[in-house]
């Protein structure tokens, strides 16, 4: 396996093996690698010639500072994980690497796109604001240098539900690195979990809006024994916090069994019950989705489609899972 630190060395190695007709798969990732992003990788080499993995612990997605800091890192570790899976290239930029105008994790004071340490961006707040509005637009858009395209990103109504509401701009975060890692890579496809359903539909809603011909291939949940979904964030449970989290998943299927017998009011409520604020765990939010709007279903039986999305505080750790209900 390839690492790179540095973004010129992977855009030449990745600009030679285009140049051979080689396809490219990217899984971008934050480490600490289990089974689920091994599925993605495995997923990548079966659909590419070469396949890309990218570490980064982003610091703009991330709301609470201690969570960032708290994130495990255990580079050597992943770097062996990714070998025995026969990942070609691993990708791990420093901070510096990834944002040369400074990254900051939203918790300092930096609430808005304009105020994200972006010199070109600061026009807006100075020159152009006695100008027009479609004139101010214009600008705004032409003053883009290419890897800040992720400002121009609307994500609307998408980013107002679930983890867009309880973690405030943590998408814009997201969608800022993953574009930047896209312009650097530019693969052919990129691979995304379902496990983190809200994130797979915006960045296939950026994908649109910016016109990358990047093909987003959404992978299923790995999961463990007892049903708990993968994550990075499990190693920081105690064993008592992990003998409950189980039941986090262990609802989500019970509700995926009684989907078609009771409304969405009452499967709420069962959740409501089943989660019950206990010392342990404490239910953030349940809800029924639409996947591609991401907004509320009353009726499951009229919806075109349904996911059923759960975030619960286990101890100090937040935990997300899903289930397709249709
Ligand atoms: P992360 O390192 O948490 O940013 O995750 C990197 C990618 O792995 C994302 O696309 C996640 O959705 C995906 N992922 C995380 N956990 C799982 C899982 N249990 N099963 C499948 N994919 C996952």
């Amino acid at each position: 396996m390839l690492v790179f630190e540095k973004k010129t060395d992977l855009e030449k190695h990745l600009t030679e093996q285009r140049k051979r007709g080689h396809t490219v798969g990217f899984v971008p990732t934050m480490g600490a690698l289990h089974k689920g992003h091994i599925s993605l990788i495995e997923r990548s080499k079966a659909e590419n010639d070469v396949t890309v993995c990218s570490i980064f612990v982003n610091p703009t997605q991330f709301n609470d500072k201690s969570d960032l800091e708290k994130y495990p890192r255990p580079i050597e570790a992943d770097k062996a994980l990714l070998e025995k899976t026969g990942c070609d290239v691993l990708f791990v930029p420093g901070e510096r690497e990834i944002y040369p105008e400074g990254g900051e994790t939203r918790d300092e004071g930096r609430g808005t796109k304009e105020g994200m340490g972006n010199t070109d961006m600061g026009i807006v707040g100075t020159t152009v604001q006695h100008l027009p509005a479609d004139t101010q637009s214009q600008l705004r858009q032409t003053s883009l240098k290419s890897d800040n395209r992720y400002l121009q990103v609307q994500l609307g109504d998408l980013e107002k539900v679930m983890e867009g509401t309880r973690r405030p701009g943590h998408f814009e975060g997201v969608v800022q690195v993953v574009s930047k890692l896209f312009d650097i890579v530019s693969p052919d496809r990129a691979y995304f979990g379902q496990k983190d359903f809200q994130q797979q539909t915006i960045i296939k809603e950026m994908v649109r809006q910016l016109n990358y011909g990047i093909q987003i291939i959404t992978c299923p949940i790995v999961r463990e024994p007892d049903g708990l979904a993968m994550s990075s964030r499990n190693a920081r449970l105690t064993p008592s916090e992990r003998a409950v989290a189980g039941i986090i998943s262990q609802t989500l299927f019970t509700i995926q069994k009684l989907a078609g017998k009771l409304s969405v009011d009452e499967l709420t409520m069962l959740v409501e019950s089943e989660i019950a604020e206990g010392s342990l765990t404490e239910l953030e939010y349940f809800e029924i989705v639409d996947a591609g709007t991401l907004q509320p279903v009353l009726n499951l039986d009229k919806a075109e489609s349904a996911v059923a999305c759960i975030a619960v505080k286990v101890g100090q750790v937040r935990l997300i899972d899903n289930v397709i209900l249709k």
